[in-house]
Formats: C-alpha cells, sequence, structure tokens
C-alpha cells in the first residue's frame, strides 16, 4: 500500500490539501501572534504549479484566504519569502519596497557532500549517507543555542536529501542582510564542492575556539562508524583524500606506506592517528608545516556541516515551506525534533500517497465518534504536527514578551 510516483502527484494533491495540510498551525506559526497586524500580509509567499508555473509576490491577509488558493491551484511546491515594508502584490507600484524582516534560515542538502560519500551520489540517498545529516543538525543546532542563544528553532526534512534550518526567534527574524552573512560565515568552516583541497585550516597550535571544539567532539562520537566503516574513506583508493591534507612531504610519505601496510580504514586510523601525533609532538612547530589541530582539521574537512550560505545571507531567498510535498519521492516536508535526530529516518517519512491510504484504513473500523476527528490525526502525520504543536507552544512565549513590551509602550502614553 502507499506507493508512490510521481505521475501520481496531480491527483493526489488535491486531496491533500483539502484533507491533511495543517492550514491552521501554519498560519498561526507565520503570523506570529499578531504583534504585528500586517506580518502575514506583507509575505511573500511563492507558489509552483505543474509545467514549471512560478507564482511569485503572493499574499495573503488570513488563513481562509490561504487555504482557498491553495486548495485552487495545487501547487507542487510552496515558498516563503521574506517579510516586506508593503504587500508583496504591490511591489511594482511602490518606489521602496524594501524585505524587512525574515527568519534566519539554513538549507542543507547532500549533494554537496558527493565528495566525501562513497555509498550514494546525486540525489539517491541511504541511512549511511544520512548520518552526515544526523551531525550536521546535532553541530548546527548546538551552535545556534549555545553560542547565538536562540530558542526558536524549526527543523525540516526537505522531502529527499536534504534538511531546512528555520531560526524564528524575534532577534533573528530581525538581523539585518550585513549580521546574516557574518552569522553565516561563522558557521561555515567547509564549503561543498569536489575540491579536495583543504578547506578547514584551524591555524591551531595551542587550542582552536570552543564552537569548533564542540563539533570536533560532536563529529568523534560517530567519527569511527560514519566516516571510517560506512564510507571508508581511508579504503584503498581513497586514502589520498585524507593524505593530501598534510603538507609535510616526509610525514605523508610515511603515512602513504602505512596504508599499504594495513587494510581496513579503521586500522589506518588509528595508526594515522599515532603516527600524526608522533610528529606534531616531538618536531618544533617552526620546523613542520603540520599543525596540531591536523586530526580535528581532517574530521572537520570530512563531516563539519556544509551549508549553501547564500540561502542564509540573503534576505529574500525564497525557502521551500514545510509540510510541502516532494514531487519527485512524495513525502512530506515535515518538522522534526532535533534532539532525537538519532532516530529520524527519511526513509520512514510519510507520503502523501501513504497518508490518504492511512485515512481509509482508519475509517474503514472506525466509530461514528472517531470519523469526527481531523483527518490528520488519523495517520502517521500526527506526530509530525505534534513537532511543529511543540514548536509552536515554545514560540507563543516570545509572543507574550513581546505584546507585554508593545502594551507598556502603550500604556506610557
Ligand atoms: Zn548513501
Amino acid at each position: 500500500m502507499g506507493s508512490f510516483s510521481p505521475e501520481m502527484l496531480q491527483e493526489l494533491l488535491p486531496q491533500y490539501y483539502k484533507r491533511l495540510f495543517p492550514y491552521s498551525h501554519f498560519i498561526k506559526w507565520l503570523s506570529y501572534g499578531n504583534v504585528d497586524k500586517n506580518y502575514l500580509a506583507h509575505r511573500e509567499f511563492s507558489f509552483t504549479l505543474e509545467g514549471d508555473i512560478y507564482l511569485r509576490y503572493l499574499t495573503f491577509t488570513n488563513q481562509a484566504e490561504f487555504e482557498t488558493s491553495l486548495k485552487k491551484k495545487c501547487p507542487i511546491k510552496i515558498d516563503i519569502g521574506a517579510v516586506y515594508n508593503g504587500r508583496a502584490t504591490e511591489h511594482q507600484r511602490m518606489t521602496n519596497f524594501t524585505p524587512v524582516e525574515r527568519e534566519l534560515v539554513f538549507d542543507i542538502d547532500l549533494t554537496d557532500y558527493d565528495d566525501v560519500r562513497n555509498c550514494c551520489s546525486g540525489a539517491s540517498i541511504c541511512e549511511k549517507c544520512w548520518r552526515y545529516m544526523t551531525v550536521a543538525v546535532k553541530i548546527l543546532n548546538s551552535a545556534l543555542t549555545e553560542d547565538f542563544g536562540f530558542s526558536n528553532i524549526l527543523w525540516v526534512y526537505s522531502g529527499r536529501r536534504g534538511i531546512h534550518c528555520w531560526v524564528c526567534d524575534p532577534a533573528a527574524r530581525k538581523l539585518s542582510g550585513q549580521a546574516r552573512s557574518a552569522v553565516a560565515e561563522y558557521l561555515q568552516l567547509v564549503s561543498g564542492g569536489d575540491q579536495v583541497t583543504r578547506k578547514v585550516n584551524l591555524k591551531g597550535e595551542t587550542g582552536v575556539h570552543p564552537s569548533v571544539e564542540r563539533a570536533v567532539k560532536i563529529i568523534k562520537d560517530g567519527f569511527q562508524q560514519l566516516c571510517l566503516e560506512d564510507q571508508d574513506i581511508l579504503g584503498n583508493g581513497r586514502w589520498n583524500k585524507v593524505l593530501d591534507l598534510i603538507s609535510d612531504t616526509d610525514l605523508k610519505n610515511d603515512l602513504e606506506q602505512t596504508m599499504q601496510k594495513h587494510n581496513s580504514s579503521v586500522t589506518r586510523w588509528n595508526e594515522l592517528n599515532s603516527k600524526v601525533s608522533d610528529y606534531v609532538n616531538t618536531r618544533d612547530w617552526k620546523k613542520r608545516k603540520t599543525s596540531k589541530a591536523i586530526l580535528k582539521e581532517i574530521m572537520l574537512q570530512f563531516a563539519y556541516p556544509r551549508l549553501d550560505i547564500a540561502v542564509s545571507k540573503g534576505m529574500n531567498h525564497l525557502l521551500k515551506a514545510p509540510f510541502c510535498v516532494h514531487p519527485k519521492t512524495g513525502r512530506i516536508c515535515v518538522p522534526f525534533d532535533p534532539l532525537l535526530v538519532d532516530k529520524f529516518n527519511p526513509e520512514e517519512v510519510p507520503t502523501v500517497s501513504q497518508l490518504l491510504d492511512e485515512i481509509d484504513k482508519f475509517t474503514s473500523t472506525a466509530t461514528e465518534e472517531q470519523k469526527k476527528m481531523k483527518d490528520y490525526k488519523k495517520t502517521s502525520l500526527k506526530v509530525c504536527i505534534n513537532v511543529f504543536e511543540d514548536f509552536l507552544a515554545n514560540l507563543g512565549k516570545s509572543w507574550k514578551g513581546e505584546l507585554i513590551a508593545k502594551s507598556d509602550e502603550s500604556m506610557e502614553f
């Protein structure tokens, strides 16, 4: 049951939008407690329709308008843009039309890991390479909460091979373009691509930044399974990518011989570890090019999150909304709990056809009373909407604060 193929999409989407899309939650989120009455109305939405038809600069003043439009147009993709200083529908008539607020967003995609991904490439993913995403979520989530103090963070599976992160704290939404760039660059140690040259340079003879140290610790926890066992980065014909990160020729040659003497990534890594440590500890730092942080640099090079920072820097960059249906996989772009990311398996995320089947199945044995329940509660989408509800409940605390501040302001008159 429930298997999905892309040609079914046009038939299933009307039912999804009619019965399952969580309109009230979605609009509650984007209204942000109506602290600013125009917040929703000034937001840009964009729909992609079948046949590469893009509808940009759409706006909605309330849930009913949004709901009617979705049901009528059945977009294969919904994108969320910035909040502007006026309604996006009026943008051609306004001379100073400009984005004023926007969630701080991050986009991570497994295709940016293709140079360190040996199990799959391109659009395909499996449990093994998904672990890169797990590591990315842990590292980014801890940096955003501990280094920046953000607490309203929504993590969403993109439906195929990536994840999106929406930082929704009032302070994050108010960040200027320049501040967004600074945050994105602070968080970018490694960029994706095919180059095998070293991108991480910690310059660390004495110590590295605490945020980087924390990232190393997270990577270390899963390094053996992810990089050595599953991705086999020191496998035959692969170890050069690692050795190329070492600048001292004598050390590199010695390691090359060591690699040949052993036959698994795990034993090769252990040998490399002790040889490199010996080397950096017994030579004066002025007489070697390899730094004491080299092992950390290697781990970061292979497993640190690879961000598409253009998405984070731009205030008016569009990003796919949660609860879209991925047109190729049929999977729902569901929110997930970052603290339970180890348990998140993208292959278990429900597809639109599966959800519709689940409703039918439920209905066939349900009592009259049970049939009255909202349709999503009859399906496995319920758990994902619960995650979204928890996020909204936490977000509600920030609205309260803002509303109190606002009423204090008006009291002063
Ligand atoms: Zn894979």
